[in-house]
């Protein structure tokens, strides 16, 4: 058993009151919140290490660097890469996908070929696939879903020929909590020779990641959803296509040798590591993969599904509520609607009680627009969250729906 007192004794922001109410904060899916050794690691980074990597001969620098590389390898680790050459840094699951955009797509998409996405995927895994489309003439084509929430997958093989040279997945959706079954997707995609992407911003802070098991292409995740800084994430890659692919930002680091005649570039990871990398978010990172696997993952989500279970449970009676997202396999998100009342009301009157969950659309309009609606309310589970917080959140919202009705 988690102990939950002492968890939540390490995140010193959780300590304050919000207009006067303990916080209670059930927006994990945008971001969590940063254990106090993460925050210990960027003080400590800025104290005692601050150089640039991979450059210098001195002491901070070699420092620096090895902190920076150690991050690496805990990835590496984390999520069952077969090789820390196949880490690659970036500033999150957005700029993840738009590098295998920009130069997965810049070198292998042609006119004609299909790019499949899911009805489910955030912004960050639809727009830069429609940018790319419309740049060589390619064609995006999108998996539907059932009412629940989950992927057709006999509408998905219908959509799968040789012309498809893309899938783009999400592993947990961010708005519904659907978990998808990405090692399915991916060995149908195998089958006609496609290369798979899954967006992993949702799944790393919830599960125990196996790209390997998995065999995807592609794994992108976000450091700020899994207790680590914004501004540092990651892209792995297998070997094979990461080696094949272009550089994506041109600059300093990702080079061999440069004459005005002919650059020729740097080895993996560097090859897509241009310019000055986010040195302090990434050695703080470390810390916060040390703070998941110190608690383990599956305690994590076992813990996290307990509160979903409970939270489902205790608005089912609630007058007009609806779930968005009924899915069978479901990871710690709980979205929902109520009848007569917008999901801003329902954010609002709750964060005057201290209570923080997110309102909209979520960052996926798509999805929205297949449900018939321009938004829903979310309340999201972290480690540090409690059962005593969700029936808080439940009483709540019972006093706002009486309330407005
Ligand atoms: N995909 C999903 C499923 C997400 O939830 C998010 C963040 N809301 C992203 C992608 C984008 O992540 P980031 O903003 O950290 O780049």
């Amino acid at each position: 058993m988690l102990d939950l007192e002492k968890i939540r004794a390490e995140f010193p922001i959780l300590q304050q009151k919000i207009q006067g109410k303990p916080l209670i904060y059930f927006d994990n899916a945008a971001t969590s919140q940063k254990p106090r050794q993460v925050l210990d690691a960027l003080q400590q980074y800025y104290t005692s290490m601050n150089a640039n990597v991979h450059r210098g001969i001195h002491t901070l620098a070699e420092r620096a660097t090895a902190a920076f590389e150690e991050t690496r390898e805990a990835v590496r680790a984390f999520i069952n890469a077969p090789s820390a050459e196949q880490v690659i840094f970036t500033r999150g699951t957005t700029e993840s996908i738009n590098l295998v955009a920009g130069s997965f797509g810049r070198k292998f998409i042609g006119p004609g070929d299909e790019i499949i996405v899911t009805t489910m995927e955030h912004h960050s895994n639809i727009v830069p696939w429609q940018m790319l489309c419309e740049e060589k003439g390619a064609v995006l084509k999108v998996i539907p879903i059932n009412d629940a929430g989950e992927l057709l997958l006999d509408e998905y093989e219908k959509l799968l020929s040789e012309r498809t040279k893309l899938v783009a997945v999400v592993h947990v959706s961010n708005a519904l909590g659907s978990v998808n079954p990405v090692a399915e997707v991916v060995r149908l995609a195998h089958q006609v020779g496609a290369r798979v992407l899954v967006d992993g911003a949702q799944a790393a802070p919830h599960y125990q990641i196996d790209v390997q098991a998995l065999d995807v292409d592609f794994y992108a995740f976000s450091g700020h959803k899994v207790y680590g800084p914004t501004g540092i994430g990651i892209l792995y890659g297998k070997l094979d296509v990461l080696e094949a692919m272009p550089p994506y930002l041109g600059g300093g680091e990702m080079i061999k040798e440069v004459t005005f005649a002919k650059t020729t570039y740097n080895e993996l990871p560097y090859k897509f590591e241009a310019g000055t990398p986010n040195i302090a978010d990434a050695v703080a990172l470390k810390e916060a993969l040390a703070f998941v696997n110190q608690l383990g993952q599956n305690q994590i989500a076992a813990h996290e599904n307990a509160l979903l279970a409970h939270a489902t449970q205790a608005v089912a009676d609630v007058p007009g509520l609806r779930l968005v997202g009924t899915a069978q396999h479901k990871a710690s998100v709980l979205s929902f609607v109520v009848d007569g009342l917008s999901a801003l009301d329902i954010g609002m009157l709750l964060d005057a009680q201290g209570i923080a969950v997110r309102t909209g659309n979520h960052c996926a309009m798509p999805l929205m627009q297949r449900f018939g609606l321009t938004g829903t309310a979310r309340a999201s589970f972290a480690v540090y969250n409690t059962l005593e917080e969700v029936d808080s959140f439940v009483a709540q919202l019972r006093r706002v729906v009486k309330m407005m009705n």
